[in-house]
């Protein structure tokens, strides 16, 4: 299984469709979550949460729907309040088990999504079994993306592979909406890469250099947004968002102070995650076998000194990335021992010597090879024995 996640570009007639969409949703959650509670107080009927649901959709469906004033309901798809119900069995179904909390009623404030599927297919009629029997939507190649049951969306970054997928989950962080659905592994094509192994340096100034002499820069935005968010948040530092014990009502400025806060949080996340996904995308691309030191990620975040610069190059997460996407392109993630001296070795004469952190350039002291230190380090990586490589396990 392979789950792919973009971002939608919406105009606001969309975006209002959307909230519109995730309501819906969230009222027909909480909707059947009163009945069922209730309907444990008066009656003497024996039902399990699954029938009891099943009897609370009916009346939703064929009583409330057709009200006059819940008219608005039949604007949308039914895989909405379908999969709303479904997630309320699921939800049942976990705290019964022990597994899960009781089911809590939704709220605007954890954030909006909602589910659509296809429901039914082709049936392959008697006589033409040439159709197949299919309940799958068709994603072409490109920045669009049709929705079952709503209409056809631009995506900001565009899927560069013909696919197909059942069921797409729309959620929203901060002021973006994003979709995500599960694909098929057996129905991508095959990758051909064009670089048999490659070496991938991580570095803490320099995202990523590889071994054919590419690089990968973390973007200075991040850095951007992160002082600004921190010059917000100690202009605001005496900000509460009211106190319920008091009885003091939440400020509307402090509601504004707080929405300004997370998008900016949601922001640096973003940028993060959008730029090690296309690096991760574009190396599994270009190489068969990916070669990456095996980083101490732990021991390295106990060092405070190094922590953020750590968590800001999200090693782990680009560890992770690479990883998980070996099913999809066919690739291979190795990972080289942490001790193997990747910088401290001359690529050309393998000549080991001491080098320290400030020392950006490498200098062989037997053969004179002059190189920048991480280029040198990728072509070792590149280039490490095979009993100093292990494979990167999912
Ligand atoms: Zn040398």
């Amino acid at each position: 299984m392979y789950a792919l996640k973009r971002e939608l570009k919406l105009n606001k007639k969309e975006r209002s469709l959307m909230r519109g969409m995730a309501g819906f949703k969230r009222f027909v959650y909480n909707y059947a979550l009163d009945l069922i509670t209730a309907s444990w107080d008066f009656d003497g009927v024996k039902l399990g949460d699954s029938k009891r649901l099943d009897a609370i959709k009916k009346v939703f469906t064929q009583v409330t729907m057709n009200k006059s004033e819940y008219a608005w309901t039949k604007k949308y798809p039914s895989t909405v309040y379908q999969s709303a119900f479904q997630d309320l069995k699921n939800a049942f179904s976990r705290w019964r088990r022990g597994l899960g909390e009781f089911p809590v009623k939704k709220s605007k404030k954890k954030g909006d999504s909602f589910t659509v599927y296809k429901t039914s297919g082709i049936y392959p009629k008697k006589g033409n079994p040439a159709i197949p029997f299919t309940n799958r939507v068709v994603i072409n190649q490109g920045k669009n993306i049709v929705l079952p049951g709503i209409k056809t969306f631009r995506l900001k970054e565009g899927i560069d592979f013909i696919c197909s997928a059942q069921t797409f989950t729309v959620s929203r962080t901060a002021d973006r909406w994003f979709v995500s659905f599960v694909l098929d592994v057996e129905k991508v094509p095959p990758v051909i890469h064009p670089i048999e192994k490659m070496g991938v340096d991580l570095g803490v100034k320099t995202l990523a250099t590889c071994s054919d002499g590419t690089t990968y820069a973390m973007p200075i935005t991040t850095k951007i947004a992160k002082t600004k968010l921190q010059l917000l948040q100690w202009r605001n530092r005496n900000k509460v968002l009211g106190n319920k014990k008091l009885k003091i009502r939440a400020s509307k400025n402090a509601h504004k102070f707080y929405a300004k806060v997370a998008k900016k949080h949601a922001r640096i996340a973003n940028i993060r995650q959008d730029t090690t996904q296309n690096m991760t995308t574009d190396l599994s691309r270009k190489a068969y076998i990916i070669r990456i030191e095996d980083l101490n990620v732990q021991g390295m975040i106990a060092n405070s000194k190094l922590a953020d610069a750590v968590s800001n190059n999200c090693f782990y997460e680009i560890r992770r990335q690479l990883t998980y996407k070996q099913s999809f392109y066919g690739t291979k993630v190795e990972l080289v021992d942490r001790w193997y001296p990747s910088s401290k070795q001359c690529c050309k004469c393998h000549h080991v010597q001491p080098m320290n952190l400030s020392q950006r350039v490498f200098h062989c002291q037997s053969c004179g090879h002059l190189q920048c230190r991480d280029e040198n380090a990728s072509i070792n990586l590149k280039d490490a024995p095979s009993n100093q490589v292990r494979l990167a396990q999912p």
